[in-house]
């Protein structure tokens, strides 16, 4: 079976000794190996203030304690994504207004968004869905004009690019995951990407309680209640490694993904994303619309190719019940879209041979 989801670790030989160094050297907590990991990071999406963080949940936490969003504020955020988006809101006690999607790929579309900011609006989340970027000129516009803070969800977007740029560079608060599916895996945690180094001390502090690591402890006072989120050595270990054969691993995920977007185009029953202006995609799922969706899961999964939507929508969760708005878009989105294999585990033989089984029918 050529499945949809594989973490890639480095081998053996590499990795294992690296642990084995950090796991016995007396420090494994947040120390020199996470600050290393966060100096990668940075060069690699270009942003020199990132945070190393225990998960991308706890990067949305923090995201949002700095866009101000407290008990009652509304938050616009989308329910094409995986649930962690949302329950963050959830966990601080604000609001949840769900915008609707693009048709043509699933992406919070910003008109919805815009008829939905009002006084009571504090943020606004944008999640870059299985790697697609979303129409930031748009949303960027929005922020502006209203004064909203955009907090981007890159999850699912390590590598992707808004202008030519990393997704992540600074302009918006963007958090990163990764946890064991991602595109990039540290078995667990996140990257919180801030804007300026006021934010970069401030989540500094609360990622450790909200204490000041580079104070001695008596001489400490907490004003700002922080939170158990700092990254750890040994994910950190990880990470460093990981880091070495990043570029690789990304190029594999876009060079199947471009295949695809190639190969796919015309064929019956199947509609491709529309990508939005000045985005590249990293393609973490390769995403489509496909008439009589089920039929088209069983007959990959009968030839040894998974398929799947793999993502509730989340608005559905009956925590979030009292929520609900009418979503069109999404209504007619969550019933066709399906992800096939595209990550680094996809050779070209495998590709090809899943356009082949694609362009007989199903
Ligand atoms: C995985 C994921 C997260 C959360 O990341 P964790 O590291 O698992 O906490 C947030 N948003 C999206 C869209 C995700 O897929």
């Amino acid at each position: 079976m050529i499945p949809l989801i594989k973490p890639f670790l480095p081998e053996k030989e590499i990795l294992l000794p690296e642990l084995e160094k950090i796991l016995y050297s007396g420090y494994i907590a947040e120390g020199e190996a996470v600050y290393q990991f966060e100096d990668a990071v940075k060069k690699y999406i270009g942003n020199p203030y990132c945070l190393a963080l225990n998960s991308g949940t706890a990067a949305l936490h923090l995201a949002l304690i700095i866009a101000d969003v407290k008990s009652g504020d509304e938050v616009i955020s989308t329910p094409m994504t995986a649930e962690p988006t949302n329950t963050s809101i959830s966990a601080i006690d604000a609001k949840i207004i769900w915008g609707d999607v693009n048709l043509n790929n699933g992406l919070l579309d910003p008109d919805s968004v815009r008829s939905l900011i009002n006084s009571k609006t504090k943020a606004i989340v944008v999640v870059h869905y299985a790697g697609m970027v979303c129409d930031m000129d748009e949303f960027n516009k929005l922020s502006q004009e209203f004064n909203i803070p955009i907090i981007e969800d890159a999850a699912h977007a390590l590598g992707s690019k808004y202008n030519g740029k990393m997704v992540g560079n600074g302009q918006n608060v963007t958090i990163f995951s990764f946890q064991a599916i991602k595109h990039m895996t540290t078995v667990d945690g996140g990257i919180l990407s801030v804007t300026n180094e006021n934010a970069l001390e401030r989540t500094r502090r609360l990622r450790w309680f909200g204490l000041d690591k580079k104070k001695a402890r008596l001489l400490n006072d907490i004003t700002e209640l922080g939170y158990k989120y700092a990254m750890n050595n040994v994910n950190a270990t990880i990470g460093n490694v990981q880091m070495r054969f990043i570029n690789s691993v990304i190029d594999k995920y876009i060079s199947n993904g471009k295949f695809y977007d190639n190969a796919l185009k015309s064929i019956n029953g199947i509609e491709l994303m529309a990508y939005n202006k000045n985005t590249e995609p990293s393609y973490w799922l390769y995403t489509l619309k496909v008439e009589r969706r089920e039929d088209f899961i069983k007959m990959l999964e009968a030839n040894s190719v998974t398929a799947s939507p793999l993502h509730h929508r989340n608005d559905t969760h009956s925590i979030f019940k009292t929520l609900k708005r009418d979503l069109p878009n999404m209504d007619i989105f969550y019933n066709s879209f399906v992800h096939i294999p595209c990550g680094w585990w996809v050779g070209n033989e495998d590709r090809e041979y899943i356009v082949d089984l694609i362009k007989k029918g199903w």
